[in-house]
Order: C-alpha cells, then structure tokens, then sequence
C-alpha cells in the first residue's frame, strides 16, 4: 500500500508539470483513435504549444508507427525516462512500443498492465508541457480507469464514427468518463464522410455521432474525412507531414 501511495505521489509531481491533460477515447478498436490522437498532438504543437503524446494502448500500440520511430529507444535520465522527440514539431512522445524487442508481441494481464501504466506515468520525464494527449485503448476496461484514477483530467475526447453500431459502443465510453466525473470535450467524427477525387460527390455514412452528440449535449469538435492521403501518411510514418488541419481553431 505504501509503495502504491508512493507512486501516486510520483504521478501527481510529474502531472503537475503539465497545464492540461487530455485522453482520447473510443469505445471500440479501428474508428481512428490513435490516429485522431495524433492528430490532434500536430494541431496543438503546430499552434506553438509544448506537446506530448502518451500510448497508453499496451495491447496495440500505434502512435510509433504513425511518427515512423518504431526503432527508437527512449533514454534514461536522472529523472526517469526521456519520451522520444518526433521529427518535425517535437512532440515528446511515449510509447510501450519503445520498451519491447522488435516484433515481439508482449502479453499482458489486466493488473499487470495497470501497474506497469502507473510505473509509467510516474517515470516519464515530460517536463513542462502545455498539454498531454493520452492515446487511450479501445473500451471501457483497466487502462481507461486507471488513467482516470491517477491522472486529474481535464477531459476526455471521444472518437465517434457515423455510424449506429460504433455510436453505441462509444455511449458506453461516456458514461463512463461521467461516472468517473471526468468532462467529455465533444466528438470526433472520423470516417465522416468520403469526398470521390474524380466527380467530387461526396458520400456521407450515417448520422449516428451527431444523434449521440445531440442525446449528451456535446459538441462535435471536428469532422476527419475517410481519405486515401491521410491513410496513406499513416502507413508511412508521416503524419506530421499530413498537412491539413480538421481541428481549425480548437483549442481544448
Ligand atoms: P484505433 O486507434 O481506433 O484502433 P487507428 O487510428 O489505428 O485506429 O486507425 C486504424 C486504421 O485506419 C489505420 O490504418 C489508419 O491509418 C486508418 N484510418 C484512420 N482514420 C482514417 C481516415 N479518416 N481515413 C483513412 N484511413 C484512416
């Protein structure tokens, strides 16, 4: 128990450092969490803010391969461990990806994984930062409470897609971040819509985030479109290089 205090402790130091901590959410897997995530991290540090961009999704962790830096390795300094810069706007990144062998997969048990997000957060050397992004993983399960627990939010950003079957995956996400009295900032609708690059029809999937945002009263923050270039910026490890800029003037 007093160990566990004592990491706590730890935690709220390193927090304190930073001026607003931000999860993102999704109910379920594939919607793009861990690309709006990123997404969301060029946006702010494109602003001028000072960034930094957890992967807290210990069983699929992807925000290394959208900076294209699988192969870098964090180093250690007196003060824990150093997140590794990304190239162009350097957000201080953090994955558990950095910490495994190539191509090994790591199999984790729930309570494993929540001590070892603790050891994580209370030994990252973020420094001073204007915001935290925490990529979080698909669900409502140990990780996302954990984070809650540990980390004083400032809110929680869903990831939502148009459609009916994601938007009541995502509820759940909701009233979770609720229960646990955290703010939810609004929707990302991603997948929104798909623009055809000869006749320039566009397509649109569903309304089921808008539904959901009008059911809890929330705004929806920006809509991602399903685009072969974003796609393909992820693939090769250049989202930084991506270019265009759905969040506009948000500022959390
Ligand atoms: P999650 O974190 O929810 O599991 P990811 O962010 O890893 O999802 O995205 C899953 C896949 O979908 C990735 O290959 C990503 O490049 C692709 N993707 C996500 N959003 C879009 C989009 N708006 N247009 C095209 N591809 C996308």
């Amino acid at each position: 128990m007093a160990e566990q205090d004592e990491v706590s402790e730890l935690i709220k130091r390193k927090m304190g450092q930073i001026k607003k901590k931000i999860a993102v959410m999704s109910g379920k897997g594939g919607v793009g969490k861990s690309t709006i995530s990123a997404l969301l991290a060029v946006h702010l540090a494109k602003k001028g803010f000072m960034v930094g961009l957890l992967d807290a999704d210990f069983l699929g962790p992807s925000i290394p391969k959208l900076f294209g830096m699988e192969r870098k390795k964090p180093l250690s300094s007196i003060d824990g461990i150093d997140p590794v810069l990304s190239t162009k706007y350097a957000i201080r990144i953090m994955s558990i990806q950095f910490m495994t062998p190539d191509g090994v997969a790591v199999i984790w048990r729930g309570p494993m994984i929540s001590k070892v997000l603790r050891d994580y957060l209370a030994h990252v050397s973020w420094g001073r930062l204007d915001y935290l992004i925490v990529d979080m993983p698909p669900g409502t399960g140990d990780v996302p409470i954990t984070v809650m627990q540990e980390i004083d939010l400032d809110g929680v950003i869903m990831v939502a897609t148009p459609h009916d079957l994601t938007a009541s995956v995502v509820e759940r996400a909701i009233n979770m971040a609720r229960t646990m009295n955290t703010e939810v900032l609004g929707i990302v609708e991603n997948m929104s819509y798909f623009k055809c690059p000869d006749c320039g029809r566009i397509a649109k999937f569903g309304r089921g985030s808008e539904l959901l945002a009008r059911k809890y009263g929330l705004k929806i923050i920006a809509k991602i479109p399903l685009e072969e270039k974003l796609s393909a910026y992820c693939e090769s490890g250049l989202i930084e290089e991506y270019g265009e800029d759905h969040f506009r003037d948000f500022i959390p």
